[in-house]
């Protein structure tokens, strides 16, 4: 049995399959399914490569037109798997697809020398559920990164949200109690892994995402506010993510519409810009939000954006005065760091991951409620205050400098590093369980 190769860190894999069941990293994030995990997932996956370990990353096929294999660049390649139809498939009927799947990955793996994979890299629960069978099946440890945890999510509902089910909760349950390194995204997230689900302390590792500051950094607002169309004089506050209850982006638009009723000395100049497309339970009125800025009299002072790329979402936040992240959960929030990085003070919900990525009164604000007067008055308080946004702005940007995915790639090598010793000496002794 082959374990990775000798380091000057250790042990380190050679090739790692990385499970991303239920999204690929080559989708467009910011609608669906497609979020942060597919920029963390691909983001990750770059730095390992430039560390000398290839990263196979499997994922659902979910069109006939995808290629099998797609290099995306040297020592990164996504494997498309068939489980279940292309289309049609939610990611709560996924469940019933894992069988199909992860017969798909061990037969992949089959097809080359044994001892192909020396470990493997499960994203999210239903990915814990295929790395979990392939670890018996292989022989090499599985690392598992949650991305969001069920029970965190019922705690934190927005009205009318549906509960995660029980099947779910079990499930992460087993994926907890079967990996040999959980990595965390904050403490926060390590300690509801400890005390809601049982792991193991010596085996979660806290890890912070990153940002691409090189995408994401300080521009001329002025030609980002031109080739955007946005008025040099307005006062913009933006909004990028997924559209669903649980990101609350009708808590901004309630808000911006409180601040035109009642604070005449911004109505004129308010701009509130929506990036992002519908997900989850959002996608049971697309319109929801459209409907609510037309509801609360700004439809003329919304504008909603598809998702947008890298570069061009980099021009959004550059061309804002402000970012606004109401979510009712975070498990960290990259659009947090990724609008600081631009040098834009984000206005956050004191929840998650947030106060993590958010430095409250340094690089923009955490809101301690969701509730209408609260956001209004957060806003208006840094609209008004021009040379303190300006101070915001540079402490951001000073904040962001201190993520970058090269950071997280090196907190990740260490934890491979790490399950492979344990798994390698386990194994050895014949102690515990490898
Ligand atoms: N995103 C994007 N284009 C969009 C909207 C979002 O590329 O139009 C990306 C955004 O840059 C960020 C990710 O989607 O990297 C969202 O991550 P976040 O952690 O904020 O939320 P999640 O989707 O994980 O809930």
């Amino acid at each position: 049995m082959r374990h990775g190769r000798i380091s000057p860190h250790g042990v380190l894999p050679q090739r790692v399959a990385t499970i991303s069941v239920h999204t690929s990293p080559l989708e467009q994030p910011g609608g669906g399914d497609a979020g942060g995990m597919n920029v963390y997932v691909l983001e990750t996956a770059r730095r390992l490569a430039a560390s000398g370990i290839a990263v196979e990353i499997f994922t659902r096929a979910t069109s006939s037109d995808l290629p099998w294999i797609v290099e995306v660049e040297p020592g990164v390649t996504v494997r498309h798997v068939i489980a279940g139809p292309f289309e049609g498939l939610s990611k709560s009927d996924l469940p019933a697809q894992l069988c199909a799947f992860t017969s798909a990955v061990l037969r992949a793996e089959a097809q080359h020398e044994p001892g192909w994979y020396d470990l493997v890299h499960s994203h999210y629960w239903l990915s814990g559920q295929v790395g979990w069978l392939a670890r018996e099946r292989w022989g090499v440890p599985l690392v598992h990164t949650a991305h969001t945890l069920g029970k965190a999510k019922n705690a934190s509902l927005a009205a009318g949200d549906t509960p995660e089910p029980l099947a779910r909760i079990v499930g992460e349950q087993q994926v907890v109690a079967e990996a040999d390194r959980l990595i965390a995204n904050t403490d926060d997230e390590a300690r509801q892994l400890i005390d809601w689900y049982g792991a193991d302390a010596e085996q979660v590792v806290t890890i912070p995402p990153g940002v691409d500051l090189g995408t994401f950094s300080v521009r001329d607002q002025a030609a980002a506010r031109r080739r955007l169309a946005v008025a040099p004089d307005a006062l913009v506050l933006l909004f990028v993510g997924r559209l669903q209850p649980l990101k609350a982006p009708d808590v901004l638009l309630r808000a911006a519409a409180r601040l035109v009723a009642t604070d005449p000395s911004l109505a004129r100049r308010l701009q509130v810009i929506v990036v992002g497309a519908p997900s989850g339970s959002g996608l049971d009125n697309p319109d929801a939000m459209p409907e609510l800025a037309a509801e609360l009299g700004i439809a003329g002072q919304v504008r909603f954006e598809p998702p947008a790329s890298r570069d061009k979402l980099a021009d959004f936040y550059t061309a804002t005065d402000l970012t606004v992240v109401p979510s009712h959960n975070e498990s960290f929030g990259l659009v947090a760091l990724e609008s600081q990085a631009c040098g834009t003070p984000v206005v956050a919900a004191a929840v998650g991951g947030l106060p993590t990525a958010v430095a409250d009164g340094r690089t923009g604000r955490l809101v301690g409620s969701h509730r209408t007067e609260d956001w209004a008055a957060a806003l208006a308080c840094l609209l008004h205050a021009p040379a303190h946004r300006a101070e915001l702005s540079v402490a951001a940007r000073a904040n962001a400098e201190q993520f970058s995915w090269r950071h997280t790639a090196d907190g990740l090598l260490r934890a491979y590093r790490d399950a492979l010793s344990d798994f390698t000496t386990v194994a050895l002794t014949g102690s515990g369980r490898p």
